[in-house]
């Protein structure tokens, strides 16, 4: 008989035992966390936090969405993610269907319940993701400076380091460290009005703006009536020039009030180009600090640290041999480990040294794993459009060629597959992807000035990254 399954009263009727809701429980979250593969946190967060896996039935799995805007990413950029994540979790192709859930007409009796955090919180609107706290920031030669500053403007937000500049390489912690210094905040003073946005998120939210007087209004009182300003991957202002400016007045507003700003990018503010001398000048009148990359110790310990709070047992030779074979990204650390964990759940069999040379040899070992986001972001800067119109469906030349651009260096630096390079640009079918790599590759071979350009971009990514 066919299981039919209906809402009655904001519940599901028929609902699947408690053994089953907590397998479910479980294969969401392990797919989630094989996700932080090429997804942020925050994106995580805000996307699929607060979603379910509520059915998994003959390769059918059932998604509750919070919302239609979260159902309408995740049935559009994030699908192909999706089927990878349970391709390696479960094992086979799936289906997928969202569902949106429907509000709950009753309160919750047992408030401890309600209040019990779910893996993810549901991300407010300041941007802050719940997982990044300095609790489980692990601290060692190569990060100890940025953190007590860190602290130190926690403490006295506004008095002690503002602005205060954090500054490294990819994957070392910068973003980590603003969401910590915003939940840590909040914690202490509950009423504090923090933002969290990135630079990029910064721009094209003003850029939405200022389409009317109304909404330039709300933009500015929302960035100009905070208490802690945190902006994230500050490098993305060079050459916006109307940005950079809107960014400058909001800086000056908050600075003269006495509010803190913490700012990360991806290097100190001197190698800015493109970005005008006098707001460089005010990322240099408070404290800037850098990031090292860590050291062997620092590397196991954050292993140690991740594989405890996955509740996963992981013997101390694999930790030691998988923090020897990564030196630099934290985040492809923290990746291989996922890998290795998924993989292991799924063969069901322990995480041994021997499974770790099979991840090992799928994703080679480099000291330069470069984040399909930031092959993302350099194009994006390149040609001077925001990484939401490069995974859109639209199709003028001024976006399509940058799109193109994007696969092929994702193609060539991560040696991404045509269907997980389709999944980075927004859920493009592989076959879109396929030719639009032959037309650049064909376009590449009789366009010097166009070779130039992506040369210059894939020098970027791969010096920014060494
Ligand atoms: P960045 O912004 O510098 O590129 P992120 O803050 O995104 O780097 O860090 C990449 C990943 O590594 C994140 O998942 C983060 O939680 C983790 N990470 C970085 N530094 C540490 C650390 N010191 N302790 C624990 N996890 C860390
Ligand atoms: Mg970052």
């Amino acid at each position: 008989m066919v299981r039919k399954e209906i809402w009655k009263n904001g519940r599901l009727k028929n609902q699947p035992s408690i053994s089953q809701k907590t397998e479910y429980k479980e294969i969401w979250k392990n797919v989630l966390t094989f996700l932080e593969r090429d997804l942020s946190k925050g994106e995580i967060a805000t996307f699929l936090g607060s979603t379910e896996l509520i059915n998994l039935h003959e390769g059918k799995a059932r998604i509750l969405c919070p919302n239609r805007l979260t159902m309408e990413k995740l049935r559009t950029r994030y699908a192909a993610h999706l089927a990878e994540a349970f391709q390696t979790v479960c094992g086979g192709e799936h289906q997928f269907s969202f569902e949106i859930k429907p509000l709950e007409n009753t309160i919750p009796t047992d408030s401890r319940t309600a209040s019990q955090p779910s893996l993810f919180h549901h991300a407010p609107p300041n941007g802050l993701a719940a997982s990044y706290s300095f609790e489980n920031f692990v601290v060692g030669l190569s990060n100890q400076l940025a953190v007590s500053v860190a602290r130190a403007a926690v403490e006295q937000p506004g008095a002690l380091h503002n602005p205060l500049f954090i500054y490294s390489g990819v994957g070392l912690g910068k973003t980590h460290l603003l969401h910590a210094v915003g939940n840590s905040v909040r914690e202490k003073t509950p009423n504090a009005r923090i933002i969290y946005a990135s630079a990029e998120r910064f721009t094209s939210e003003f850029i939405r703006s200022i389409q009317s007087q109304q909404t330039a209004a709300t933009f500015r009182r929302k960035f100009r009536g905070v208490d802690v300003l945190l902006i994230d991957d500050v490098q993305f202002f060079a050459s916006r020039t109307a940005s950079q400016e809107e960014f400058f007045n909001t800086f000056n507003e908050l600075f003269l009030a006495g509010k803190q700003v913490v700012l990360a990018a991806d290097r100190h503010p001197a190698e800015f180009k493109n970005i005008e001398q006098r707001l460089v000048s005010r990322f240099a009148g408070g404290m800037i600090t850098d990031i090292q990359e860590p050291d062997l110790d620092m590397r196991l310990q954050i292993l140690r640290n991740k594989a405890a709070a996955q509740q996963a047992e992981v013997s101390e030779d694999v930790l030691l041999a998988l923090a020897q074979q990564l030196e630099g990204s934290i985040r492809q650390l923290e990746g291989t480990l996922h890998q290795l964990l998924a993989i292991s759940q799924a063969q069901k069999s322990p995480p041994t040294e021997e499974l770790l040379k099979a991840v090992l040899r799928t994703a080679p070992p480099t000291s330069t794993f470069i984040a399909p986001q930031d092959i993302i972001s350099s194009v994006c800067r390149a040609y001077q459009i925001t990484s939401e119109q490069l995974c859109s469906a639209n199709r003028s030349r001024e976006v399509v060629l940058p799109r193109q651009i994007a696969a092929y260096l994702l193609r060539q630096i991560s040696r991404a597959s045509l269907h997980q390079i389709g999944g980075f640009l927004g859920g493009k079918d592989h076959s879109t992807i396929l030719y639009g790599l032959g037309k650049i590759e064909k376009q590449l071979i009789s366009d010097q000035i166009l070779k130039n350009q992506v040369e210059s971009i894939r020098g970027e990514i791969l010096g920014k990254n060494r």
